[in-house]
């Protein structure tokens, strides 16, 4: 059976300018406001009810959040739910304290959200309405549930409240239908969307959204040599494995591409012959968010048309126990002829990503960028709130932690290099695919992938170690985060990175 992709349109957004009147904010249901650290009196003589206003965040406790929980006494008894930002306030703050605040909303009934963020100067105050606007967007969307009654949306439309000039809002809009997307998809149960029907959505997507699509089977794989892909797949006894190419050309068609994004898309992790204990496979159906990242990523790219020729290659196969499925201590060769010991079949991302890899190499895209729920080492190195990144451009480091702390995804780099491909040494292959201890597997992951990149491309690997927290991270919600998609919009759209790493 088919699947229908997600509705991925964002709520309304309407915005008032000029001044806070009384009439405005009878328009909106609930209003997010955001004050800056302690708010002069004069700026309470700006709002409707301003005085009432500062009297309940004056006794309020100083550091709880919402920092104001109040009804304006209008027809509507519009909710007043408030926070405050330092004056210096990080992106990543921004974003956490919009997901706090719309969380808040939770039990309201769902209708007109207004945002309004008096007392900063202009700039700052486009700023933190985008980011407030982004943990609106991310509240708004509704992930896919199957009970037999849908739940009732929860944002209808949104207002921006008392800006003096309109909010550029589209790159924010972009960001969280990709985000939306990868969210979406990460969520699916594994047998809604198993790997033929997620083969299937993404060709459903590119003839929507005007992108090419391919779909290497695996008899075309098999022709391509990529037996490490083919090694996991093997277990997949309905031949459902396969890797989707997707292509996004604005310009020339037969342009090379500016950017190649890769992303692993393990329907299900069972671990395979060597078998997950019951908690650790339990969220298994995550371990495709690499893919959905990736997905999300070019969807925000095509829906910004912004003038970048982009390939998109999905990793999409099951990890699966069976008697044809792989096991320890198999050889298996890669499509650039590289032979693998197989260790353990539980690091069967780094072996599907590994030919996915060669081939997008193969095709000297500017930069590639891999995104993969690879390694638990990487989550016990710093913890799921941020993400650890990898490259073949060690100059690059200061980069990358500049533009995860400017756009509020942090990461954070680890290095890779022949030095640690000792701990991959082997007799019988020329490398293997993880070592039996487990000391630095991110690491290790990282420095093997980097043995499957072609014409020595540019390239920055990504361990989604914050896809996944029961809280949400940063503006979002839900447990699964789609952490990559703002990361990086922001180094396509303030860093320029694959046009400068030479
Ligand atoms: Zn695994």
């Amino acid at each position: 059976m088919k699947l229908n992709p997600p509705i991925l349109n964002n709520p309304r957004i309407f915005q008032s300018l000029g001044g806070i009147d009384a009439k405005t904010l009878e328009s909106c249901d609930q209003l997010l406001l955001i004050l800056p650290e302690k708010p002069a009196t004069s700026l309470f003589r700006q709002l409707p009810e301003g005085p009432k206003l500062h009297r309940v965040l004056r006794t309020t406790a100083a550091d709880s959040t919402p920092a104001l929980r109040t009804r304006l006494s209008n027809k509507k008894l519009t909710l007043v739910v408030g926070g405050i930002l330092k004056k210096e306030s990080s992106t990543f703050e921004q974003l956490t304290l919009g997901r706090k605040l719309v969380t808040a909303l939770a039990d309201e009934k769902a209708g007109s959200v207004g945002i309004c963020a008096p007392g900063f100067d202009d700039d700052a105050q486009s700023s933190i309405v985008n980011n407030i606007l982004a943990a609106v967007l991310a509240a708004a969307f509704v992930l896919p549930t199957y009970k037999s009654k849908q739940p009732p949306p929860t944002i209808k439309s949104v207002r921006i409240v008392g800006v003096p000039a309109r909010v550029d809002t589209k790159r924010t809009e972009a960001e969280a239908m990709g985000n939306n997307l990868a969210r979406w998809l990460t969520s699916m149960p594994p047998n809604k969307l198993d790997a033929y029907r997620y083969a299937d959505l993404a060709r459903n997507l590119a003839n929507v959204r005007g992108w090419t699509f391919k779909r290497f089977a695996t008899k075309e794989l098999t022709k391509l040599g990529a037996g490490a892909f083919l090694a996991v797949a093997q277990g997949n006894e309905d031949d459902s494995a396969s890797i989707v190419r997707l292509r996004y050309r604005p310009g020339k068609k037969s342009v090379r591409a500016d950017l190649s994004l890769v992303g692993k898309g393990i329907i299900f992790d069972t671990g395979g012959t060597n078998l997950k204990p019951f908690s650790s496979m339990l969220d298994m159906h995550g371990d495709m968010q690499g893919s959905a990242v990736a997905i999300g990523i070019l969807a925000a790219i095509s829906e910004l048309k912004l003038p970048l020729a982009v390939d998109c290659w999905l990793a999409l196969t099951e990890n699966r126990t069976g008697p044809s499925a792989y096991k320890s201590r198999d050889v298996v060769t890669a499509a650039n002829g590289k032979t693998i010991q197989t260790i353990h079949t539980d690091a069967e991302g780094r072996m599907a990503l590994a030919d996915t890899l060669v081939l997008a190499s193969r095709d000297k895209p500017g930069l590639l960028f891999d995104f993969a729920t690879l390694t638990g080492t990487c989550v016990s190195a710093i913890t799921n709130r941020f993400s650890g990144v990898f490259t073949n451009r060690e100059a690059l480091h200061p980069r990358l932690k500049r533009t995860g702390k400017r756009c509020g995804e942090r990461v954070w780099p680890f290095p890779i290099g022949d030095e640690f491909l000792e701990e991959l040494k082997c007799h019988s292959a020329d490398l293997r695919q993880c070592s039996p201890s487990a000391a630095g597997d991110h690491i290790l992951a990282a420095s093997f992938l980097a043995e499957f990149i072609e014409n020595d491309t540019p390239w920055v690997h990504m361990d989604l170690s914050a896809s996944d927290r029961d809280d949400g991270l940063a503006h979002i919600p839900s447990k699964f985060t789609g952490f990559g998609v703002r990361y990086t919009m922001s180094v396509i759209l303030d860093d320029n990175l694959f046009k400068a790493t030479d």
